[in-house]
């Protein structure tokens, strides 16, 4: 994504992990994101999630000998928009290569990847730290299939180690995967995590995947290394393999950062291996030393033609690409005046910038659209586990909401309750206002009548406002509105207060 505010020097971005050490992390990642197609990525296979065990397999995705398999066009149209949206060059012409290993996950015991000749390549990702625009190179996108699924039981939190058996379900084998492969261009693991949200939002944005963290959807591998602070050179790096909470990944590279620093000060050389991240100590501990490519014998899938990518048709998708956030942020900034925090809070996620726009289209002022979007809307749907746009709180109503406090006839503290009952009884503001008895007064008369009867009720606070005591004023105001339950308009009172004791 080109844009011309990105830097990519991360100063302020690596005030965590680095800072006063002497010594900055060097981060790089490889993402893996599940295709949201509807068939799996070289047969008739449905993608589904939740069906009963080993109900989509066919002779193709189980290895039968003599199957063949065939490319999933929709795959790689996704994949070439996942590409596209990360400025990558896509090859006219790319190759599927076998990746051999053996795991029962595999029955083919080998992986159709891409190797040497990727789908995509040289593209870059503009994501925010704080107010702080990075970048990041992109080495390359290539396409893969998913591994089926092992569950292991009779264990402790369904790991393999103390298990008693261990069960495969091939429904998700052949799954159509992408590998997004980063350079190692991330300067703190406060960066990685945001790299990882914001590139999240992008293949959601997009249509390509659904990418849910519990499911395995997206999962990623990060690599590791340090070095002296401003030095520019490369350290010996570390992967932490297959993690898919983002709070585990801020945590894993902090803790393996500290690890490395110590090791080396301590004269140590770091080795590359692959550890294993353990949330409940901590610690980062050696898996495996890690696999070289040569290990993976690479050759050419026999059974596939090169894939080609038509230019032509590259250009289509790329004129039907859907708004990317990065756009998106940039335009809630210029058409609704919101602070680059709020728009990228409001404008990452398709699905709550499309909530946010429908407020918005109902005419109320778009800065109170966000801040109600923002707080008690956003607070809902976590409390609720629901998805932007699902649940009885519509645009609509919100922006009726909105509304009734902008003409005053709500408080601001009255419109909280209001918001609480429109989740709760699943009602219009207004009804719910006049159903609960919660409008503001703002009737000079009735309230008149209330603040001459506080002034009468506390004779000794009269004289001290008299006596030069301004303050005397608040204590006023609160009686007030103590007396009419909160609801009488808070401005008007001060006013009338004011007005009575001059008198
Ligand atoms: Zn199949």
């Amino acid at each position: 994504m080109s844009d011309p505010s990105a830097t990519s020097n991360g100063a302020a971005a690596r005030s965590g992990a680095g800072a006063a050490t002497g010594w900055e992390p060097v981060i790089g990642l490889e993402v893996h994101v599940e295709l949201d197609t509807e068939t799996k990525m070289f047969c008739g296979c449905a993608v589904t999630k939740g069906d009963p065990p080993n109900t989509h397999t066919c002779p193709v995705c189980l290895a039968h000998p003599g199957a063949l398999p065939v490319v999933n066009r929709r795959a790689v149209e996704y994949a070439v928009r996942i590409a596209l949206a990360l400025g990558c060059t896509v090859r006219p012409r790319s190759v599927f290569h076998r990746k051999n290993y053996f795991y029962p996950d595999l029955p083919k015991a080998y992986q159709i990847s891409q190797y040497d000749e990727p789908l995509a390549v040289e593209g870059s990702f503009g994501y925010w730290v704080g107010d702080e625009r990075l970048t990041c190179r992109i080495n390359r996108v290539h396409m893969e299939e998913d591994a089926a699924k092992l569950v292991h039981a009779g264990g402790e939190a369904g790991r393999i180690a103390g298990s008693d058996y261990s069960m495969v379900d091939f429904n998700r084998g052949g799954t159509p995967l992408i590998e997004i492969v980063s350079e190692p261009d991330i300067p703190s693991p406060e960066a990685a995590r945001e790299f990882l949200q914001q590139l999240r939002d992008l293949v959601i944005g997009l249509g390509v995947s659904e990418a849910v963290m519990e499911e395995g959807q997206i999962r990623w591998d990060a690599n590791i290394s340090v070095r002296p602070s401003g030095s520019g050179q490369l350290g010996t790096r570390t992967e932490l393999k297959n993690m898919n909470s983002f709070r585990f990944l801020h945590q894993a590279l902090e803790a393996e950062f500290r690890r490395q620093v110590d090791f080396l000060e301590a004269g140590g050389a770091i080795e590359q291996e692959t550890l294993h991240f353990d949330p409940d100590t901590g610690l980062t501990t050696p898996l495996r030393s890690k696999e070289e490519a040569h290990d993976y014998r690479y050759f050419p899938e026999p059974d596939l033609v090169p894939l080609t990518a038509d230019p032509a048709w590259v250009e289509e998708l790329r004129r039907s690409q859907p708004e990317l956030p990065a756009a998106r942020i940039a335009r809630f900034v210029d058409d609704y005046g919101l602070s680059r925090y709020d728009a990228t809070v409001l404008g990452g996620p398709a699905d709550l910038a499309a909530f946010y726009e429908a407020v918005v289209a109902e005419g109320v002022d778009p800065k109170q659209a966000a801040n109600w979007t923002m707080g008690e809307y956003a607070a809902h749907l976590n409390a609720a586990g629901i998805e932007p746009g699902r649940g009885h709180v519509t645009p609509a109503r919100l922006a009726a909401l909105v509304r009734l406090v902008q003409d005053g006839t709500i408080s601001g503290t009255a419109a909280k309750q209001v918001f609480a009952l429109m989740v709760e009884e699943r009602g219009e503001p207004r009804e719910i206002v006049e159903r609960n008895d919660l409008a503001q007064v703002s009737d000079a008369g009735e309230l008149q009548a209330v603040v001459a009867g506080v002034l009468a009720g506390h004779p000794a606070q009269v004289e001290q406002f008299r006596a030069g005591k301004d303050q005397v004023v608040g204590f006023f105001v609160g009686q007030v509105m103590k007396e009419t339950q909160g609801k009488a308009n808070p401005k008007l009172v001060n006013e009338l207060v004011r007005r009575a004791l001059a008198g």
